[in-house]
């Protein structure tokens, strides 16, 4: 193959790449569900933690929110993430999932995923889940280490982890397992470990995500006085390598900066993100895309809830992105994936030649290495998957 100006000619994993329409009608649906036990110390999604007490209004504001759509939408995934749905007791467990499945009728077919966690995940809520067709569920372990797992303030024992693994693997098709590298104290012999024992429990899915330190969480907080401190770069950079190295080498293809699949059970619910797809939101904190126009609902679950019972919107931020914009965010999302952005299908799904809006990209020098480009696609290097961010952050200047 020859290799255009401005990056290497790499040969990287053929995956083909479809143009979607951004303002066709959506075929997939997200249902944020805020409740957990407690609130891990690194935690900035939208949850609320010791507030059982609004499970039921919540219910109703979501039964409310989803009236909006005014008709049933089929989808072809359908993703209820949190949070910890699963924590939910089994009778507003069976209620959310018939609404859910009332609203957002899954084609024959489709992908139903549910997040869980370990603690309170019983063999009932299981039974719950599997009839409601759920066919996919992702298990937030984290690690397999007890003190990082001390560390992540996470609620759960490794043994434990490792039972609900198992217990997930055998009863759905789908079974992906969360683990979390760069934790303050975690070696990269512990990391190990942890990715040796995820893989021996044989789910078909795995994701492995950096740690980080948001604004506004615990951890924050604790980094700025001085009591957590983040680990060495050059550490966390050699744990994301031996992932990406250990996990292909056990058959788990790495087809996102932080997914890796057994081949053929891949994501398809996050497949519409990276493909800057539309798809539909409910729940307090759920951005939709749809239209065009980007909409977050507030983050605060009893706003979000008041607002809507109330017959109001409850959104903290509504845009429609210039046509140029959405390009952008094309680009910026199709490198996540490891098969990279393609040429035609770029043009095709945005109108903009994808030579065009890369251009800040492959002008800078120092991007050389991170770029893959043959006569096809852009794709990110291995080296330019370690340094994603700033990859992407130079589209914006
Ligand atoms: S279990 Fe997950 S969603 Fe809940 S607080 Fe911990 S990290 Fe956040």
């Amino acid at each position: 193959m020859r290799s255009r100006p401005g990056g290497r000619a790499v040969s990287i994993p053929y995956v083909p790449w479809e143009p979607v329409d951004p303002l066709g009608v959506p075929r997939a649906a997200y249902v944020h569900v805020p409740f957990c036990v407690h609130r891990c110390g690194y935690c900035d999604f939208t949850v609320v933690a010791g507030r059982d007490d609004l499970i039921s209004a919540y219910l109703d504001a979501l039964a409310c929110e989803l009236s909006r759509l005014e008709s049933p939408q089929p989808v072809e995934t359908l993703f209820l993430g949190g949070g910890t749905p699963t924590h939910l007791p089994e009778r507003s467990l069976e209620r959310l999932l018939e609404l859910v499945r009332e609203w957002f009728p899954l084609s024959s077919g489709g992908e139903f995923s549910v997040e869980a966690n370990p603690v309170g995940l019983s063999p009932a809520k299981l039974g719950l889940l599997a009839d409601a067709g759920v066919n996919r569920v992702s298990l937030g372990v984290q690690s397999f280490d007890t003190q990082s797992l001390a560390t992540l303030e996470r609620d759960h024992s490794p043994e434990l982890a490792r039972q609900t693994v198992e217990a997930v693997r055998d009863r759905f098709p789908e079974c992906s397992v969360d683990l979390i590298f760069g934790v303050p104290g975690q070696s990269l012999v512990t990391w190990q470990t942890t990715l040796e024992t995820a893989i021996a429990l044989g789910p078909t899915h795995l994701s492995a995500y950096g740690l980080t330190f948001e604004k506004g969480t615990a951890f924050w907080g604790r980094r700025l006085k001085g009591t957590l401190a983040s680990i060495p770069d050059e550490l966390e950079r050699s744990q994301y390598e031996l992932a990406m190295e250990l996990l292909s080498a056990c058959g788990f293809g790495q087809y996102e900066l932080s997914n890796y699949a057994r081949a053929g059970h891949e994501s398809r619910h996050n497949a519409t993100y990276w493909a800057n797809g539309p798809y539909f939101a409910a729940g307090p904190g759920a951005a939709r895309y749809v239209k065009g126009t980007r909409e977050t609902n507030h983050r605060s679950t009893t706003t979000w809830i008041k607002s809507t019972l109330a017959g109001r919107t409850a959104l903290s931020s509504q845009e429609k992105l210039s046509l140029e914009d959405r390009a952008r965010e094309t680009l910026m999302l199709g490198l996540r994936r490891t098969a990279g952005v393609f040429f035609e299908a770029f043009q095709k799904q945005t109108g903009f030649a994808l030579e065009e809006i890369a251009k800040p990209l492959l002008a800078r020098d120092w991007l050389r290495d991170c770029l893959a480009i043959d006569e096809e696609r852009i794709a990110l290097t291995r080296e330019g998957r370690c340094v994603a961010d700033s990859v992407v952050a130079a589209l914006w200047e």
